[in-house]
């Protein structure tokens, strides 16, 4: 449609130039280097090094972004963003170890070993005869590569607080915004309009909740207001982007406090709709405990610098549906291994047209799921085969966050727990049991190889009532 081109781009500049872009006024304020805490020895070496060649080369050369904010609250960043008036081919030609990247958002990555220092160019607006390129459809903006002057590049920036730059050229930071009072008042404050900043990228009604979970800062009420209205732009978003920023916002190291903001502001259902619709049935907060207690196990994890990985995290998030699918259908009479098999596949196929979850995570989270109607299996062949399962560990630890589900799955934990410490000969001693246990035999509490008795009494007695429960969760 090569002719709608330039209505859309005539719009684009339209809704660009409006009294909160461009044509606002624009006070600088300049923090010289004695009154801030912004200091060299927090910056990488990498990050340093081109800020420094950029500078020597006589270019504009600056740290921006999430850097500069963390720095200025205290916090450690875990990436250093520099913004320069360089084009990416002049970056380029300064750095041996830089390559361009992006096409949507051209780009130069200066590389140092581990560390990668992202090099923006300054955008601008498009309102001028600039070089470069930006696209915007219905309102949203598919590609920006127009460069500009640092003032515009500060304006098309999401949070105020975002705003922020440390000019390597005199060690100040510079606020055209306001960035440094928000910081100060811990909000989140969009540039501009808000509802015109979500229709341009709808992502940043997530980074809007994923920075306030991780700085412990609020959303100010008129970022929050288009939230009901908007949400729904984020089924446009493309999945393999919403997939990148899953992950920023829950194995970060504060996924718990995500989740509970997504929920409050009513945005889950736009991310996870298959988690928002188990938590709404979810009446006695089943779901709920082990969810939270699954993202606050991988926080911990995170801050213990322990790997983590995606496949646990959306095992968690669509566990409950899961369940409740496989045991409906296998209530209707279908084969259980089947049945689990049907019901993830529908599941993860179901979250995927949202969030896209690539297939190799995909395959493990079926497989920890596949496990779990096995942990309560206690025929003796297949307790050991259980355990030497290559899938054991994964489907273990997903296992004892079920405790939060009920006493009866934290019994389960615990005997798995207890038979991975013991002899072949005290499990299959511990199994003989179940298969002897009197109905009369009370549930033992602790942990120890009378275990297996309570939870195979306590399963007698769960099987005869499960049909109609599982029945009755799946069909609300
Ligand atoms: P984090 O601490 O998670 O890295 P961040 O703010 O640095 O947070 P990045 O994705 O690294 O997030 O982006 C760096 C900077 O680029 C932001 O601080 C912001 O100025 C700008 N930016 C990122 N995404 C957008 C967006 N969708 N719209 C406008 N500006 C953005
Ligand atoms: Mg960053």
């Amino acid at each position: 449609m090569p002719g709608n081109a330039p209505a859309a781009r005539h719009q684009g500049n339209e809704a660009l130039s409006s009294e909160s872009r461009t044509n606002a006024p624009i006070a600088l304020r300049v923090i010289p280097r004695d009154q801030h805490t912004l200091s060299r020895k927090d910056i990488s070496q990498g990050a340093l090094r081109v800020l420094y060649r950029l500078h020597e080369a006589g270019h504009r050369a600056c740290l921006v972004g999430g850097a500069v904010r963390d720095l200025l609250v205290g916090g450690h960043p875990k990436d250093f963003d520099v913004a320069t008036d360089a084009t990416p081919e002049q970056v380029k030609k300064l750095f041996r170890n830089c390559r361009l990247i992006g096409r949507r958002f051209r780009l130069a990555h200066v590389i140092f070993g581990p560390e990668i220092v992202e090099v923006a160019t300054f955008r601008g607006t498009g309102d001028g005869e600039e070089n470069g390129d930006r696209h915007i459809v219905d309102g949203r903006i598919l590609r920006d590569n127009v460069w500009g002057t640092i003032e515009e590049d500060a304006l098309r920036r999401d949070f105020r607080v975002n705003a922020l730059y440390y000019d390597i050229g005199d060690f100040s930071v510079l606020d055209y915004v306001g960035g440094i009072d928000d910081l100060h008042d811990r909000v989140l404050r969009l540039i501009g309009d808000p509802e015109q900043r979500y229709r341009e990228d709808p992502v940043r009604m997530l980074r809007a909740v994923r920075l306030a979970a991780k700085l412990e800062f609020r959303i100010h009420p008129s970022a929050v207001a288009p939230f009901a209205a908007l949400g729904d732009l984020l089924g446009e978003a493309p999945p393999a982007r919403l997939f990148d920023e899953s992950l920023k916002m829950f194995l970060a190291g504060y996924g718990l406090q995500s989740f509970r903001e997504l929920e409050r502001y009513g945005l889950l259902q736009h991310l996870f709709p298959v988690a928002a619709r188990v938590l709404a049935r979810d009446a006695d907060h089943a779901v709920r405990r082990l969810i939270e207690a699954g993202l606050a196990n991988t926080d911990a994890r995170v801050r213990e610098g322990k790997p983590v990985t995606p496949a646990f995290l959306f095992a968690v998030l669509l566990w409950g549906e899961v369940r409740d699918a496989a045991e409906a259908e296998v209530a209707a009479g279908v084969e259980p291994t089947l049945a689990w098999q049907r019901a993830a596949h529908r599941v993860v196929a179901e979250q995927s047209t949202r969030v896209a979850i690539p297939r190799r995570f995909a395959q493990v989270m079926e497989e920890i799921w596949a496990l779990q109607p096995r942990f309560t299996q206690f025929a003796r062949k297949r307790v050991f085969r259980l355990l030497t399962h290559p899938r054991f560990r994964a489907a273990y630890d997903f296992l004892l966050l079920r405790a939060a589900e009920s006493d009866y799955q934290r019994q389960v934990g615990d005997w798995w727990t207890w038979a991975q410490g013991a002899t072949h000969e005290q499990v299959a001693q511990s199994l003989a049991q179940v298969q002897q246990a009197e109905p009369s035999v009370e549930p033992a509490a602790t942990l120890s190889e009378a275990a297996p008795a309570a939870v195979a009494k306590k399963r007698r007695r769960r099987r005869r009532r499960s049909p109609s429960a599982a029945g009755g969760a799946a069909a609300d």
